[in-house]
């Protein structure tokens, strides 16, 4: 038996799934229930609205692969990488026996998804004194039998550091075989370092999450990717709903990774680092701040000596940041998302 249907849920391993129509492009479709003219609102596509899409579209695994740096049968792609935390959940995770790991304060989905699945959410939490460093010897010694997956998230959210890739390593080969990590890098293209895309090969319980929502501006069109071993891609497209990828998100998608839009891309992020840059260095001066902690993504963590009346400063100005106050040992924090150069001189003027 391969390790990953060892780790998987039994069930899910021997799972027949769901037969959706073939897709033969070069065949008209009479197999599918169409409807056989595209509705009159649909500008947008040749093809048109009224067909089902590709399951899991060829085009666009096979760009996000080239981009990522890894093979096409390491891509699986969907609703987000929420959906991928999702499916991650569904198949590893035994409802009332099985968990996961966090280490907080980070991304709230992976607790959700895992206890929407039933499993027991297990932490260790992020070193607050230490920058948020990663506590290696906490995730190892929190990890037994019954921990499937453990959700790592660099750049964190909502601290903004990037964890330490060494010890994301060494956690993995000692987890080899005994569960997946998944380190969520959503916020990668904001950071100094590099992907952990190259240390797939050689880590195969490694496995990462990727999306279009913050770096190329497609929180919208709802598009994220899992880049994990071929046998967990191939075990996760048995439980992903059939169409996962709409029409419009594909051509959204596909649009955004040419290459001129790639460049543009580069150009925003530019901008938007400079931004991270003056925002760290203006928001100590405000006497309403009491700590901002460096950041490697498109946002910052703020600790004000109120945030209560911070929030209400923003709101009066015509701006949310979020609240962060109900993380442990952040209970006056907020998290600012980088805005437009004008936005952010908005958010300074209000607090000052
Ligand atoms: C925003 C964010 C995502 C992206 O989720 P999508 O479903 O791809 O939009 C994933 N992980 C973290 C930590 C995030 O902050």
């Amino acid at each position: 038996m391969s390790w990953v249907d060892a780790l998987a849920r039994p069930e899910i391993v021997a799972l027949k799934p769901y037969e959706h129509a073939a897709w033969r492009p070069e065949l008209e479709r009479l197999h599918a229930n169409e409807l056989p003219w595209s509705p009159r609102a649909d500008a947008a596509d040749a093809e048109g609205l009224n067909r089902y899409p590709e399951p899991q579209p060829q085009a666009l695994i096979d760009r996000l692969a080239r981009l990522y740096g890894v093979a096409p049968a390491s891509v699986l792609v969907g609703r987000g990488s929420d959906e991928a935390i999702d499916l991650l959940c569904r198949a590893f995770c035994r409802a009332g026996q099985d968990a996961v790991l966090v280490c907080p304060p980070t991304f709230g989905m992976y607790a959700v998804s895992a206890r929407i699945q039933g499993a027991q959410v297990h932490a260790a939490p992020l070193r607050l004194e230490a920058g948020f460093a990663l506590d290696e010897a906490a995730v190892l010694e929190r990890c037994d039998a019954s921990t499937k997956v453990v959700f790592l998230c660099s750049p964190n959210n909502p601290t903004g550091n990037r964890l330490d890739t060494t010890a994301i390593r060494r956690i993995a080969g000692a987890l080899a075989g005994r569960a997946l990590v998944v380190v969520d890098e959503a916020y990668i293209e904001f950071a100094d370092g590099a992907s952990l895309a190259a240390d797939l090969e050689e880590f195969s319980n490694l496995a990462l999450l990727r999306t279009l929502s913050k770096a190329h501006g497609l929180a919208g069109a709802r598009c994220g990717a899992l880049l994990a071993d071929p046998q967990v891609i191939a075990l996760l497209r048995k439980i992903i709903p059939p169409y996962a990828v709409p029409r419009l998100t594909l051509t959204a998608a596909l649009a955004a990774l040419e290459s001129a839009a790639l460049a543009a891309t580069g150009a925003r992020l530019a901008t938007l680092r400079s931004e991270r840059v003056r925002m760290l260095a203006e928001l100590p001066r405000l006497r309403a701040v009491t700590r901002v902690w460096p950041s490697e993504a498109n946002f910052l963590l703020a600790e004000f000596t109120a945030a209560g009346a911070a929030l209400e400063r923003a709101a009066a100005a015509g701006l949310l940041v979020r609240d962060a106050r109900a993380y442990p040992g952040l209970a006056q924090a907020l998290r600012i998302t980088i805005g437009t150069p004008q936005q952010n001189d908005r958010l300074l003027e209000a607090w000052s």
